[in-house]
């Protein structure tokens, strides 16, 4: 997080844009798609293009598309990333954000999990005893396995 950029001092712009992709903060980007739809809006009242074919909305749908896609990505990373720490983490009242919640939730259906697979093995040991009295009462001869 830089702190500089944010109150302006020096030449921050030029620098971000140096360092790299300019970095926008979220009023920006919001502005500045709000900003492209006023401009595809006035545009289609404009446009001659036959409905669902004027490669301006297009390319607006298209771009539309991929940032939902990139913001779902972006919050399943966040969630990935919440979820592995809340696996690695037993701190009382961590500061991390529903750290508690998932930890308790992930405790939750491990737990559940643990009941089933105990709730399979116990299904299990009782089918292959019933298999093996059956057995002992009617021994068959040539069919071992
Ligand atoms: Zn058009
Ligand atoms: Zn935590």
């Amino acid at each position: 997080m830089q702190a500089g950029a944010l109150t302006g001092q020096g030449d921050g712009q030029g620098a971000a844009q140096a360092g790299g992709k300019p970095q926008y903060t979220q009023d920006q980007r919001a502005l500045q798609q709000q900003q492209q739809r006023l401009l595809l809006l006035r545009h289609a009242s404009a446009c001659v293009a036959p409905k669902g074919s004027c490669p301006k909305a297009r390319a607006d749908a298209a771009n539309r598309e991929r940032l939902e896609r990139q913001r779902k990505i972006t919050m399943h990373m966040q969630l990935l990333a919440h979820a592995i720490h809340a696996r690695q983490c037993d701190k009382q009242g961590c500061k991390v954000p529903g750290c508690d919640a998932m930890r308790q939730q992930m405790r939750a259906a491990l737990k559940q999990q643990e009941e089933k697979d105990a709730r399979r093995r116990q299904l299990m040991k009782s089918w292959y005893r019933e298999r093996a009295q059956r057995a002992r009462s009617a021994p068959k001869s040539g069919s071992a396995s």
